[in-house]
């Protein structure tokens, strides 16, 4: 194989380039786990467990999203005495569960997934 960053020739199960800091973007399973539980803290800000994922334009809507849960929350409250305030935790739940279910982009594990760099 060659280095993707600068061509240099390489043994074909190398982790790493020795003519330049190109390391290979894999991980095992227990770091998949562990990628999956950032994500969900990074969802404190919903989207950037997203964005963590390798989901740019999901994460961003995700944030446009959290605006608008907040505002509809806001707006709902007004008119249900508080009780429309429990639909911005749902929100949040729901971009929570959704990033834990997703596959992680950054290191591709179906070859489908990694054509749409
Ligand atoms: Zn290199």
């Amino acid at each position: 194989m060659n280095c993707p960053l600068c061509g240099h020739v390489l043994p074909k199960d190398a982790q790493s380039c020795d003519r330049c800091d190109w390391v290979r973007a894999e991980t095992d399973t227990a770091e998949g786990k562990a990628s999956d539980l950032v994500a969900v803290m990074l969802s404190v800000v919903p989207g950037l467990g997203h964005v963590y994922k390798g989901y740019k334009v999901l994460g961003l809507l995700f944030v446009i999203g959290a605006f608008g849960a907040l505002l509809c929350g806001a707006l709902a409250a007004t008119a249900t005495a508080g009780f429309g305030l429990a639909l911005i935790p749902i929100y949040w739940f729901g971009v929570m569960f959704h990033v834990y279910g997703i596959e992680d982009k950054i290191a591709p594990t179906a070859k489908d997934d990694g054509e749409e760099y």
